[in-house]
């Protein structure tokens, strides 16, 4: 589904991926931008696995996408944390709660790998990934197999485009390890514009060469405003800050959509600086704009009540 909304005077689309797969399977859980990267896994056969390996943050929306995928198939997962804050553990909630009660295994091994000076990903490949049976994704699920689902929304986006004779149209989404946008532009004719949520841009461009060395696969990069000494605002992922929550409460007035606090702030801070730029001395915005809604409100449980204790 695709909505047009009015956000501070600026007319554009959201693309509701946040919806997919929700819409037809609510059951399911799994949805947005997670559901598009694992898709391939869902319908796949694979009938030799029964273990999913995994690692990152125990609150993200990637452990808990996972726990419905290994839910759906009948796989035990386990899911590789550096260190789960024992808040998280005396009152769980948000994408940890939701995952444990589809049964996934989240262990805290931060220490362990720091003691053999390994890094998470290291220590988890050299000693967690073993045997036929066990499907090992990559941290953000940052892998070939994700470009399959993410050619099929390339594909949707581009039919919608098509059937509504959309003009000049481009494509807006914030980026963790990049693997959406990339893959997005990979597969659309036309700009996609992102924005680097984890790690500065030359981190996020580095990522983008490592899924492909083509350079008209790597979308276009955006930032926040500058200060005055012209440098862009850096923001580190996770923490709070108050326009984040500014800006996702406006939305949600203004558009009646509610998004997520880790990226979508972010990105929509990009958005509208990107569009003052455009429109600067008197200039018409001569493009349709299409952000994508990745999903993620899940996390959301998680981010309020920090947001709130910074607010009051
Ligand atoms: C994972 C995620 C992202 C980042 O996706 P990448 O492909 O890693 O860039 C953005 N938004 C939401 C809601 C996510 O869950």
């Amino acid at each position: 589904m695709v909505q047009e909304v009015v956000f501070r005077g600026i007319s554009l689309f959201v693309k509701r991926d946040d919806l997919f797969l929700l819409e037809s399977n609510g059951e399911l859980g799994l949805s947005g931008n997670k559901a598009r990267k694992l898709h391939h896994y869902l319908t796949a056969d694979l009938s030799e696995i029964s273990r999913i390996v995994s690692y990152g943050s125990a609150q993200s929306n990637m452990l808990y996408s996972l726990s419905c995928l290994a839910r759906l198939r009948g796989w035990r997962l386990d899911f590789y944390a550096d260190h789960i804050a024992d808040d998280l553990v005396k009152n769980p909630r948000g994408n940890y709660a939701a995952a444990i009660a589809n049964g996934a295994q989240i262990h805290s091994v931060g220490e362990l790998a720091r003691a053999n000076q390994q890094s998470l990903c290291d220590y988890v490949e050299k000693n967690k990934v073993g045997g036929s049976s066990t499907l090992y994704i990559p941290e953000g699920g940052r892998s070939a197999f994700a470009e399959l689902g993410l050619k099929e929304l390339a594909a949707e986006i581009n039919a919608w485009v098509v059937e509504n004779e959309i003009s000049n149209p481009k494509i807006i989404l914030p980026s963790g390890t990049g693997t959406s946008a990339l893959y997005l532009q990979k597969h659309l004719p036309f700009d996609v514009l992102t924005c680097a949520c984890v790690g500065s841009a030359d981190y996020l461009r580095q990522q983008f060469l490592k899924l492909s060395e083509e350079l008209e696969h790597h979308p276009t990069m955006l930032f926040p405003p500058a200060d005055s000494e012209g440098n862009a605002k850096k923001y580190h992922f996770g923490k709070c800050y108050p326009e984040f929550y500014a800006i996702w409460q406006e939305l949600e007035q203004e558009t009646g959509i509610c998004f997520e606090l880790l990226y979508d702030p972010q990105g929509w801070i990009c958005l509208t600086e990107y569009v003052r730029q455009k429109t600067s001395e008197g200039k018409v915005l001569d493009e349709s704009l299409i952000y994508i809604h990745q999903g993620g409100i899940l996390g959301n449980e998680s981010m309020l009540p920090r947001y709130r204790r910074l607010i009051s």
